[in-house]
């Protein structure tokens, strides 16, 4: 079925011509569009779009920031607008964050039409979500276990008069074994329905979903290989492994006023180096999944409203993360699978703008990096560095290093202990603790 799948890709000089009007979209969701800035629509909203109106089902095959969120969501307003209908949509995402970010592009184009969403994700309680989909939303937006959840335990709740399914991020929802959740949806959802599925990277695990849920699906590709978004400059930085604190601190300096996100490969380590950063006077703040959902939620809107200039995470947020304002991806450890690559810069240079992407290569990284430039198909430049200055940093920096540790610690101790809830903020407090008893050691960011 697979070689005899319709295959379109958009021609270079034919993008940035249509409005969303050509594409077909109705006048009242056009000036949604206008509303939100959307002056023209992007490449794989042109075309997805006039297909997904047509009503066939897609694969839709778009890096990250190429408004894949558009491209799903206008068809679907629009079919809504023609058929009203209670529950009428059902959005599968890998992630909680992602969920919500989705439910505010559907609430923003649809506000005009009174569109009702709702967002079923984990660590948020089951009676007040139970009660929102008593109210019968047009749209859910789930992650896969919470939806199947109260498919099983809340009366009254089902989809069967469904009329699309996306998935997002597709690949990840089923590489990370949420295959045996998708077979139960699959089974308990209307079969008379639109299937849209969405992702960066394709992977053989779907091609095989495609088989089970898609009924002669048009495969919609703004570029066949994995690329990287045009204005963005990737660059790396090859150090010995034990200089790679300082030599973060040297690059925040050079770029300083810039936001940043700097992706770490484990929870332990974002968080040592936002103790770390914190402590030299930057404003940095972690974002993780071992922290709970309101706290992760926290976290990205005080990057998001700019109160905090460097985002740490880890891979949990390289992923469809909607933040307009990163100036620079720094991978400060190198991601292990090369995929994560174009996800994490993905958070950079987004919807036309510019952006800097940074990897960190230490002498264990090569190969490594050497596979991530095999994959995005160019040889990186290296991001010019003084090592001497960098060397004059390595004393503020072993020390703004101890009090880290002995702060992670003592964050960890506070965990063990019953009934405790840390909050971002007692983390904030605890730091400013040791910044007045270690006096000299704020030190202003250029
Ligand atoms: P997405 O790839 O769906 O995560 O979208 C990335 C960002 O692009 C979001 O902030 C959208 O609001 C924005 N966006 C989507 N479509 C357009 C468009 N046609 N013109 C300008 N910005 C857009």
């Amino acid at each position: 079925m697979a070689a005899l799948m319709e295959e379109r890709e958009i021609r270079e000089e034919d993008a940035w011509k249509s409005t969303f009007r050509e594409l077909g979209v109705t006048d009242v969701l056009c000036d949604a569009c206008e509303q939100l800035g959307w002056k023209q629509p992007t490449k794989i909203q042109i075309e997805t779009i006039p297909i997904a109106l047509q009503g066939r089902d897609i694969i839709g095959l778009a890096e990250t920031g190429s408004g894949k969120t558009g491209a799903f969501a206008l068809p679907i307003l629009q079919a809504l607008l023609e058929t009203p209908q209670r529950l009428f949509a059902l959005v599968l995402t890998p992630t909680r964050e992602l969920a919500f970010q989705i439910s505010e592009q559907f609430e923003a184009l649809g506000s005009s039409i009174g569109i009702k969403t709702a967002v079923i994700v984990g660590g948020i309680d089951m009676m007040s979500q139970a009660l929102t989909l008593a109210k019968k939303p047009h749209i859910v937006i789930a992650t896969p276990g919470r939806l199947i959840d109260h498919l099983e335990n809340t009366k009254g709740f089902t989809l069967k008069m469904l009329k699309y399914l996306v998935m997002d991020e597709a690949d990840r929802i089923l590489n990370m074994d949420f295959e045996t959740e998708m077979d139960k949806i699959l089974k308990v959802i209307s079969r008379d329905r639109k299937t849209f599925l969405f992702s960066a990277t394709m992977t053989k695990k779907v091609q095989k979903l495609q088989r089970a849920a898609l009924k002669d699906p048009v495969k919609c590709a703004v570029s066949s290989k994995y690329q990287t978004v045009e204005k963005l400059q990737q660059f790396y930085v090859f150090i010995p492994s034990k200089f790679k604190d300082s030599y973060l601190v040297y690059v925040l300096n050079e770029l300083a006023g810039n936001s940043f996100m700097i992706f770490c490969s484990t929870c332990n380590n974002t968080q040592r180096v936002a103790l770390l950063l914190r402590n030299l006077g930057f404003t940095a703040i972690s974002l993780h999944g071992q922290m709970s959902q309101n706290k992760r939620l926290g976290a990205l809107n005080k990057f998001k409203a700019k109160s905090r200039t460097i985002l740490l995470a880890t891979d949990v947020a390289s992923r469809g993360l909607d933040i307009p304002h990163v100036d620079v991806v720094i991978n400060f450890d190198i991601p292990t699978h090369s995929k994560d690559y174009i996800h994490r810069v993905g958070r950079t240079a987004r919807a036309g703008r510019s952006g800097k992407a940074i990897t960190f290569v230490t002498q264990y990284d090569v190969e490594l990096f050497q596979r991530i430039e095999h994959l995005i198909g160019k040889k990186l430049p290296a991001f010019p560095t003084q090592e001497e200055e960098v060397m004059m940093l390595n004393e503020r920096v072993s020390e703004a290093q101890r009090f880290a540790r002995v702060e992670l610690r003592e964050l960890g101790e506070r965990k063990k202990r019953p009934l405790e809830f840390i909050t971002q903020d007692t983390e904030d407090s605890l730091v400013m603790r040791k910044k007045v008893a270690g006096g000299k050691l704020k030190r202003k960011a250029r």
